[in-house]
């Protein structure tokens, strides 16, 4: 039986990558953050199977006692402030979280089990300037706060495998979704208001710029992504993406014609939500394909359909999905 180590596994995909790992025989760790009450609110998002740890990435003491004590084969850095809004407001948590947070449980893996095998949740966000595709090896020039600490902690993954010999890599992730994405994230505030108008709550939903682009894929996926590039015999980094743009009036669009509504009806915009942080790419996950013999398996409409289902039976215990 082999072991993984997962951090932030309360988190959208961390939920999803626990459940793959578990289907897969894996006796898995899920590290989750610990609660100031004690009462730890994320371990209720913890999947069944998995032995929960308490660790606050931040913390050398914990991070090497979790590595420590679940003496993995493979670890999955997942642990984010996984909002690029949230990085804005908040650039030194960010910081510690995002860039020497992951370094710190790289060291750790690297320190105490150098065979085990390392994947870093990257983000496309370590990219910005001019609208366009990016690849593996486009320019690293982060837009945001969140981009630079995570463009950090990935140069430090390289460094470790390419330097320090570990079989680590990066997943150079474009932006996914599932019902298990927060609400306070623009898909989720789109697909919650849909289903609760389609059931009689005629307050619109408010969001910002209707006009920007995003390269949307289905979390479950991007999951399976990081455990085959783990299951490669040589560590590597890879973008993770459709390759396909779609604005977030198009989201909008799908979601509320799936209940039968028009969009338009339904949504406003206010100038205060409108970011400048938002490089229009997409990504090209050739290499993925072809090495990982990786590729979505759900369309965007599919993706959009899915969550509003799951919203309707979140709402409405009663309804049955279109
Ligand atoms: P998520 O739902 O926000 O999950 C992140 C998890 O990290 C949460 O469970 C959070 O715990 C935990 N965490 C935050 N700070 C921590 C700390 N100091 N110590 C330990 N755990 C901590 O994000 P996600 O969508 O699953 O994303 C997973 C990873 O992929 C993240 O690294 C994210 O940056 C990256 N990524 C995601 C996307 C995307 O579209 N989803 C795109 C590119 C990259 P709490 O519940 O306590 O906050």
């Amino acid at each position: 039986m082999r072991t993984a180590l997962v951090t932030g596994a309360s988190g959208q995909d961390g939920q999803h990558l626990c459940r793959l790992l578990v289907s897969k025989g894996y006796r898995v760790f899920g590290a989750v953050r610990p609660r100031a009450d004690g009462i730890s609110e994320s371990r209720s998002g913890v999947v069944p199977g998995v032995v929960p740890l308490e660790v606050d990435i931040t913390h050398h003491d914990a991070v090497i006692a979790a590595v420590e004590q679940s003496a993995p084969d493979e670890v999955y850095n997942l642990a984010a402030q996984s909002s690029v809004i949230g990085g804005e407001t908040n650039r030194l948590a960010t910081a510690e979280i995002n860039g020497l947070g992951a370094i710190r449980v790289l060291e750790a893996v690297r320190d105490r089990f150098p065979k085990a095998r390392f994947c870093q949740a990257s983000s496309s966000r370590i990219f910005g300037g001019e609208p366009g595709t990016r690849t593996e090896q486009s320019s690293i020039f982060p837009a945001s706060s969140y981009g630079a600490a995570k463009a950090w902690a990935h140069g430090e993954v390289v460094r470790a495998r390419q330097v320090g010999g570990v079989h680590a890599s990066n997943a150079i992730l474009f932006n996914h979704e599932s019902p298990f994405r927060p609400p306070h994230y623009v898909t989720r505030k789109i697909s919650a208001a849909a289903a609760r108008i389609a059931l009689g709550d005629s307050t619109p939903v408010v969001l910002g710029n209707l006009d920007a682009i995003r390269d949307w894929g289905w979390a479950p996926d991007y999951v399976e992504a990081m455990w085959r590039m783990v299951q490669h015999p040589i560590g590597d980094d890879y973008v993770i993406a459709t390759g396909i743009a779609h604005t977030v009036a198009d989201f909008c669009d799908v979601a509320f014609a799936h209940v039968g509504l028009h969009w338009r009806d339904h949504v406003t915009t206010d100038v205060t939500l409108v970011r400048s942080d938002e490089p229009a790419i997409i990504g090209d996950a050739s290499h993925a394909r072809k090495q990982l013999g990786w590729s979505p398996t759900r369309t965007f409409t599919e993706v959009v359909r899915a969550m509003v289902d799951a919203d309707l039976v979140a709402l409405s215990p009663a309804h049955e999905p279109i």
